[in-house]
């Protein structure tokens, strides 16, 4: 196509004139303009649009340029979005719904704003996972679902407080609440191994058993609780997969346990991570945050690990699970003296009181919660605990 600049007139300048508007680019002073021409408004826009999309600064609308004038003029909702043959839909609102698959853990490949088959797999396996007709056309109902999901992902103390009010209206009780427990790694990955003499520790064993104790006593409560693995599964899910299982089935709280390990064998401690990024607008999903706090916090208290601290982690287990969702690194496997602890079943129990301690607490309300340490866990058990022996691993 030949470029459109300065002194132009016909229907693609009117074309251009309205989409440039649309986007407040124009401006309220932009003169009446009855010729249609494309005049030094116009080209200012267009100049000031190049500018924001990395496109070259010419101020003439070439094939490029229209390009992006065209995908422009549709945001996402504005119309029903579908993978068609020949000409694949094109526009900023194909873009943004890739960007939003992306960031939920669905391969889109690249947001390209050219809605492909890839687009159309990745959106109908979210709409599977969220309850929509999963035919992969992305209509009201599944920007509805989109929006929605947007909740989990929040900044700000007062959506603090709205969120956790309604998860706490849930009521304090524990049973009937659905717990995802993951132990890390397993399935010919060890995670961190360290020999000891004659013999090797390895963090999937031990994560495994700690898993194993963490759910006998949160069933004891009354909690339903998922393991996502066995003690030596012939194979281990992808974190993703481990995320897509507790969104199936709709958990309530999901808590990963990892070891640590480090060259350095003077590292030690546990620390606790949530969803969440600092950099550019720094979200963070502020249920796992509180989560991370507690687990992290009794787990100092009543097991005396180093305390190193909670932090905010875009791990796809954490980025892609739709319920308050942490991660606990219990300890150095690495460390001698964190080793010690670990490798004592008696430690690993009271590692699993610290959690389920958490737990109850996320379901307090905040005036009724209780200083670190006090909730008497054996209290909680409703029932003789049945799983959980403290055999060897
Ligand atoms: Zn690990």
């Amino acid at each position: 196509m030949q470029a459109i600049r300065r002194g132009d007139r016909g229907d693609a300048v009117v074309e251009i004139r309205a989409i440039l508007g649309s986007l407040s680019l124009l401006g309220d002073e932009a003169p009446p303009n009855p010729d249609l021409v494309f005049d030094g408004p116009v080209e200012r826009a267009v100049r000031a649009f190049q500018q924001a999309r990395g496109l070259s600064v010419t101020g003439e609308v070439n094939e490029e340029t229209w390009r992006a004038i065209d995908a422009a003029r549709w945001s996402l909702g504005s119309r029903v979005l579908a993978h068609v043959q020949p000409e694949p839909l094109f526009g900023d609102d194909v873009r943004a719904l890739q960007e939003r698959l992306l960031e939920l853990g669905y391969d889109v490949d690249r947001a390209d704003g050219i809605f492909g088959r890839r687009t159309a797999t990745a959106l109908a396996r979210f709409q599977r996972e969220v309850g929509v007709v999963p035919d992969g056309v992305c209509g009201p109902k599944t920007i509805a679902a989109l929006r929605r999901l947007g909740r989990k992902v929040v900044g700000g103390r007062p959506t603090l407080l709205r969120e956790a009010e309604r998860f706490r209206s849930a009521g304090p009780a524990l049973v009937g609440q659905c717990v995802v427990v993951d132990p890390g790694h397993g399935g010919g990955d060890p995670g961190v191994r360290v020999p000891d003499g004659h013999l090797r520790w390895n963090e999937a064993d031990l994560a495994y058993d700690m898993a194993s104790r963490l759910e006998g006593r949160l069933a004891a409560a009354g909690m339903r609780v998922h393991l996502t693995r066995g003690p030596s599964p012939a194979s281990a899910l992808t974190e993703a997969e481990r995320a897509s299982l507790a969104n199936e089935l709709g958990a309530d709280l999901l808590i990963s346990i990892h070891l640590a390990g480090h060259p350095n064998p003077a590292a030690s401690g546990v620390a606790t991570y949530h969803y969440g990024h600092y950099g550019d607008g720094g979200v963070t999903s502020t249920l796992g945050e509180r989560l991370a706090a507690l687990v992290q916090r009794e787990i100092v208290v009543r097991t005396g690990l180093r305390d190193c601290h909670t932090h905010a982690k875009t791990w796809d287990l954490l980025r892609l699970t739709r319920m308050p969702a942490v991660r606990v690194e219990v300890g150095y496997l690495s460390s001698a003296e964190d080793r010690q602890r670990l490798i004592d079943p008696e430690f690993r129990d009271r590692v699993g009181d610290s959690i389920v301690a958490a737990v109850k607490r996320m379901y307090l309300p905040v005036e009724a919660d209780v200083p670190t340490g006090s909730i008497d866990v054996a209290s909680l058990r409703t029932t003789a605990r049945a799983a959980a022996s403290g055999s060897t691993i």
